[in-house]
C-alpha cells in the first residue's frame, strides 16, 4: 500500500469517527483531496485508492494536471477550484471544473455563468465567507452573504450549492469550533430565508474534527493525505 493510500484511510476513518461522535453519518461528509503543489503521480495514487474529488488552487497548475489525467482516462474525477479567482482565469475555470468554492463577488460569478459551456451541467458554486472578519482576506462578510446569494441564484449556468470558509487559524479545538458554529448559523439562517443550499465546505487537515462537529459536509484536506508542502 502506498503512503498516500494509507493516509487516505486514516483520514477516512477519522471522518467516520468524528461524524459518528456527533450523531452524523460518514456519508454526510465528503472528502475533497487538495492536490495543490502535488503532481499527477500523487493524484493518481489517491485516485487508485478510491478518491474521486480533488481540489486545486491555481488555474495554470490545475489545468496541466487535469489535461494529463484526462489523457489517461482511467478514472471519473471531479475537480473543485478552491483558490482566489482572477477575472482572466474564469473562462478556463468554467470550462474545466465541476465546482468553485471561492465566489465572493458577483462579477466573477457572472463571468463563470456566461463562460460555462452549454455542453456541461451548471457549475456548482459556494460563496466564500470571511467568517473571522479578517482584513485583506478573501470572502464576503456574513452580513453581505444573503444579497450575494440572491444575485448568484439568478444566474443561469451556475448553481448555488452552499457556503465555504477558511477561518483564522486556531490551535484549540474549542476555539476552532466557534467560527464553524458561526458558519452553521449563517447557513441555517440563509436557508430559512429561502436560499436553497446543501453544502458547507469547511475544515482542513488542522481543524476538520471541529468542522465536522459543527456540520461540515465537505472537508478540504491536503497535507494529512499528501504530506507537508514545500
Ligand atoms: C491548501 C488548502 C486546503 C488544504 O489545507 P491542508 O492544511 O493541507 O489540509 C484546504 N482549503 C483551501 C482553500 C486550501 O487552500
Amino acid at each position: 500500500m502506498s503512503v498516500i493510500s494509507q493516509n487516505l484511510q486514516v483520514v477516512r476513518d477519522n471522518i467516520s469517527q468524528c461524524a459518528q461522535k456527533t450523531g452524523r453519518s460518514a456519508q454526510d461528509v465528503q472528502l475533497l483531496a487538495v492536490t495543490k503543489t502535488w503532481g499527477v503521480q500523487e493524484v493518481l495514487a489517491a485516485a487508485r485508492a478510491g478518491q474521486r474529488a480533488f481540489g486545486e488552487n491555481y488555474e495554470q497548475e490545475a489545468i496541466a494536471k487535469i489535461e494529463a489525467l484526462k489523457a489517461q482516462a482511467e478514472f471519473e474525477m471531479e475537480w473543485h477550484f478552491i483558490g482566489p479567482i482572477q477575472s482572466n482565469k474564469t473562462r478556463s475555470i468554467a470550462q474545466n471544473f465541476d465546482w468553485v468554492h471561492t465566489i465572493d463577488r458577483l462579477r466573477i460569478a457572472q463571468r463563470l455563468s456566461d463562460q460555462r459551456p452549454a455542453s456541461l451541467p451548471p457549475l456548482n458554486i459556494c460563496l466564500q465567507i470571511n467568517i473571522s472578519h479578517e482584513e485583506n482576506k478573501s470572502g464576503v462578510l456574513p452580513v453581505d452573504a444573503m444579497a450575494l446569494a440572491k444575485d448568484v441564484m439568478a444566474l443561469p449556468n451556475i448553481k448555488l450549492r452552499g457556503l465555504m470558509a477558511i477561518p483564522k487559524e486556531e490551535i484549540d479545538p474549542n476555539t476552532q469550533r466557534e467560527a464553524f458554529h458561526a458558519m452553521r448559523n449563517l447557513y441555517d439562517e440563509m436557508r430559512s430565508h429561502g436560499i436553497e443550499m446543501d453544502t458547507l465546505s469547511m475544515g482542513m487537515s488542522g481543524d476538520m474534527e471541529a468542522a465536522i462537529a459543527e456540520g461540515a459536509s465537505i472537508v478540504r484536506v491536503g497535507s494529512a493525505i499528501f504530506g507537508y508542502r514545500e
